[in-house]
């Protein structure tokens, strides 16, 4: 047994537990991110949706003042339809205030429509808002859930940094320095088992004289196709 080999076996596998926890820790905030994006768009449109009913009620209000004015004109209209000398002036002026009572029932009309559209779109926004309330409470526990994750996933970090290091006391400087190239190179894998004449780093056959020698864990051998650092382990799961 070749104790470097051994070691570097042990700082590898402490190596993919720090890899794995890194992965963890660096998508969390991400995740907080998208959730404090999606709390910010559904509070813009819930300000859209105000601005409208505001702006239909500044319209409702603009038409129902319309419509007292044009009232009074015909109170005023019909008061001088005593006074009225000839009967062609008098012809004259019913019609005029036949046609301000037409145009008047369909200011009330669209006054009466504007208030409905207002009435819904008041529904719909307190809708979203209590939705946006809820929503809120949620991405609050969540948010509190995820930052409480990245403090235990740093914690298992820095005792699984403790420990390698630990290891690395152990290591020569060339072996580390082959092992570092290796991670860097092949995806946070540098030491790889072999099963059945099989490289598990990248599943490629290994010549049989070649994986006995593997087997025996007595010097570094490299797989000759991905060049990973052979440590032969009878069974992995046990580990
Ligand atoms: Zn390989």
């Amino acid at each position: 047994m070749n104790q470097q080999l051994k070691t570097l076996y042990q700082i590898q596998k402490l190596d993919t537990r720090i890899i794995e926890n890194e992965r963890k820790r660096s998508s969390a905030p991400q995740h907080i991110e998208k959730m404090e994006r999606e709390m910010a768009d559904a509070t813009e449109k819930a300000l859209k949706e105000q601005e409208i009913i505001e702006e239909l009620d500044r319209e409702r209000r603009r038409k129902e003042k319309e419509l007292e004015t044009e009232k009074e004109r015909i109170k005023k209209a019909q008061a001088k339809l005593h006074d009225v000398k000839t009967n062609k002036e008098y012809q004259a002026l019913l019609k005029e205030i036949e046609a301000a009572q037409a145009a008047n029932d369909k200011t009330e009309e669209e006054i009466l429509l504007l208030f409905e559209r207002i009435e819904e779109l008041k529904r719909e926004h307190q809708d979203l808002s209590s939705r946006i309330a809820d929503r809120r409470k949620e991405i609050g526990v969540e948010t509190t859930r995820i930052e409480e994750e990245m403090k235990s996933v740093d914690n298992v970090i820095s005792t699984l940094t403790a420990d390698k290091k630990k290891h690395l006391e152990h290591l020569d400087r060339e072996v580390l320095q082959r092992y570092e190239v290796l991670i860097e190179r092949r995806g946070g894998v540098a030491v790889v088992s072999a099963k059945n004449g099989v490289c598990l780093g990248c599943y490629m056959n290994i010549p049989p004289q070649l994986f006995i020698e593997v087997t025996k864990n007595n010097q570094f051998i490299t797989c000759p196709s991905c060049n990973r650092i052979f440590y032969y382990v009878e069974d992995e799961e046990q580990e």
